[in-house]
């Protein structure tokens, strides 16, 4: 059961390079559960048992299903998670050529490790805007389906020290990607507008503006003798919003729902979620409210709701690599397949609390399934998650919580097939309490 968890986050991640990509995939994936799409410019009607979704700007979707019980007296479960990954997005006017090759500027996005990118075979995908024949304004996701784009090393005789000193890469000069050698006659910017709108299946004149993100299209893999663990890109934070995926999808959670349960995924945490999609922005605090006004029958039921919500941050955690033993805290080493990893940081870099890890120590238990307790070297600085920033934005109580993985945010990361079913195990009894 384990080994099919992961072979099906696998199929989710391959089919979700973007954060656009992923919410589509995720639709799709509901699609047979009889969730409801709600359009957030529309007057709602809610029922009990209902099950509904809302899209903001393609790349953060909230879903949640409408328990028995009114949120006001029960309270929302919330399971918050990231679409979005660290790496690299295409400049506007990006395209440029030297000596005949032509390249793509890039921005970084988030806090990619700049040289695993290099000599992988990347490709583009994200959202595209255009006007329709109609002269609509339109949007259509794309991605080239092959390996289009490359950052090729420089060989070792050229930079002797690499080994020694690490592979230094300047972000402005270093960055652009090779994606075709041009003819003299040739103009990279119409040629690469050319690419766009043949693969968006449009005329180039038509194009406006686009969101496009650079994906490694190496299909994730198993490895390892047992095959007990397995590596893509994305794991972090796909993998998260794939296991509170499968576990708001059990039949006995769907059907059996009390509370009402949320799942929340934001685009922007890599980037610090301040956006009007973020976690930092308005969209889970509004959709909440929305339920209670569409449930409530009065005025402070909202508030009563919220008192009585609990929020899970699920994100991946830094799990221990033998060969650099002096990145941990000796206290508080983490490993693969030895089950979801409870954070905590006294500067609330991470949202967990007494009270809150207690209460998700008691779903493990409940659920068979081992916890270990993550807190970061203190000489280094810890990273955070949306659990603090969405707790606080709601006033709900929140543990920040993740399956431990290595090379968070490398293109190519890995983690343990074990965990990520044990998270789902966790998230389901999270979701039935
Ligand atoms: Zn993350």
């Amino acid at each position: 059961m384990a080994q099919q968890y992961a072979q099906h986050l696998l199929d989710f991640i391959d089919t979700s390079p973007s954060p656009w990509h992923a919410v589509d995939s995720i639709e799709k994936a509901i699609q047979i559960f009889g969730f409801i799409q709600l359009d957030e410019s529309s007057k709602w009607q809610l029922q009990a048992g209902g099950r509904y979704y809302v899209v903001r700007d393609d790349s953060s979707i909230v879903l949640f299903v409408i328990g028995n019980g009114i949120p006001a007296e029960s309270g929302f479960r919330i399971v918050g998670a990231h679409t979005d990954s660290p790496g690299f997005r295409i400049r506007p006017n990006g395209a440029t050529v030297s000596e005949g090759m032509a390249r793509l500027g890039v921005e970084i996005y988030g806090g990619p490790i700049l040289a695993t990118f290099t000599d992988r075979d990347l490709s583009l995908a994200g959202r595209i805007s255009f006007l329709d024949a109609d002269k609509r304004l339109s949007h259509r996701l794309i991605c080239f389906d092959k390996p289009l784009l490359r950052l090729p090393n420089l060989a070792i005789h050229m930079n002797r020290g690499v080994n020694e000193e690490g592979l230094k890469l300047h972000k402005q000069n270093e960055l652009p990607l090779l994606f075709a050698q041009l003819a003299s006659e040739q103009l990279p910017k119409p040629y690469f507008l050319e690419l766009l709108a043949q693969i968006a299946d449009i005329d180039a004149t038509q194009i406006l503006s686009w969101d496009l993100a650079v994906y490694d299209t190496q299909k994730g893999a198993f490895w390892g003798a047992n095959q007990e663990f397995y590596a893509d890109s994305q794991i972090d934070n796909l993998a998260s919003c794939h296991a509170a995926l499968q576990a708001l999808l059990d039949k006995t959670v769907l059907e059996s729902a009390c509370r009402t349960l949320v799942c929340a995924f934001f685009d922007h945490e890599e980037i610090g979620s301040e956006s009007h999609i973020g976690a930092g922005g308005s969209f889970l605090a509004d959709i909440l409210q929305r339920i209670d006004m569409a449930t409530a029958t009065e005025r402070e039921d909202h508030a009563r709701a919220l008192a009585q919500s609990f929020l899970v941050s699920a994100d991946m955690a830094h799990a221990y690599q033998p060969n650099f033993p002096a990145a941990y805290d000796a206290d508080h080493r983490v490993c693969v397949n030895k089950g979801p990893v409870i954070k905590s940081n006294a500067n609330r870099r991470y949202s967990s609390e007494s009270v809150s890890i207690a209460r998700f120590i008691q779903w493990c238990e409940e659920a068979g399934v081992p916890y270990q307790r993550y807190s970061h070297r203190s000489d280094l600085p810890c990273g955070s998650t949306i659990g603090p920033i969405a707790s606080a934005k709601l006033g709900i109580r929140s543990v920040d919580v993740g399956c431990p993985m290595w090379a968070m945010h490398s293109v190519r990361e890995s983690a343990g097939v074990l965990d990520h079913d044990y998270m789902i195990r966790v998230l389901k009894r999270f979701f039935s309490d």
